[in-house]
């Protein structure tokens, strides 16, 4: 079977694949979604460039918002300039895991 990295979520706390979630960064103590290529250990190479990132499913970002769970996965203080847009990029780029059903066929 491929090897499928495997990412805590910031959000809910559970070890999932990683291609079921987002990878956020703070650069400069801004966070920002780190864009997947086609291969999905993009998101891996640019959180380790930039220092420390962040795995959240898309459907648990809005919660660890409110939480402060970024904080305290960042250890530093981050904030997030348009929490909509954010959540939008979220969906958007893992749309159809955001519900989890599987999709197998
Ligand atoms: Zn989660």
């Amino acid at each position: 079977m491929c090897h499928r990295p495997v990412r805590t979520c910031i959000g809910c706390r559970t070890a999932r694949p990683a291609v079921e979630m987002v990878c956020l960064i703070a650069p400069g103590g801004k966070v920002r979604l780190v864009r997947r290529g086609p291969g999905q250990g993009a998101a891996d190479e640019a959180a380790g460039e930039r220092g420390r990132g962040a795995w959240v499913h898309p459907r648990c970002l809005a919660a660890a918002l409110e939480a402060g769970a970024l904080m305290r996965a960042f250890r530093r203080r981050v904030e997030v300039s348009d929490r909509e847009t954010l959540l939008a990029q979220a969906h958007a780029a893992l749309g159809r895991f955001t519900d989890g059903q599987g999709d197998a066929r």
